[in-house]
């Protein structure tokens, strides 16, 4: 019905379409203003439900433009020192040999086990 009152009013699909999605961008944008907050569940909730009611749309662009924006969570992958991965210290000279040598690469000097020289 919609289509057809659009079409008496002279406007053709592109112009419909483009007048849709300008109102639902619209009415969405408290959710696309509070994309990248905290409280975009909450906003979306509240803009999706409430929104048609000019309160509920005010309220949930208010919120948006409060909350704060999400705290970037910034994983810092700091590999550990090399030294707890399974080797075996020579005590003679200090380096490390893989795990299980019997002997140092380096100066060859025997491993015992419990690690005492
Ligand atoms: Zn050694």
């Amino acid at each position: 019905m919609a289509v057809f009152l659009f079409d008496s009013a002279g406007g053709d699909a592109g112009s419909i379409l483009f007048l849709a999605l300008l109102i639902l961008g619209l009415y969405f944008l408290p959710s696309i203003l509070a994309w990248n907050k905290g409280d975009f569940g909450s906003v979306l909730a509240i803009n999706f439900f409430l929104g048609w009611t000019l309160v509920g749309w005010v309220i949930a662009l208010a919120w948006a433009l409060k909350s704060e924006p999400k705290p970037t969570q910034v994983v810092v992958q700091q590999s550990a020192p090399q030294v707890n991965p399974p080797s075996e210290l020579c005590r003679a000279c200090g380096k490390y040999s893989p795990w299980g040598s019997r002997f140092c690469n380096s100066c060859g000097q025997p491993f015992t086990m419990g690690g005492r020289a």
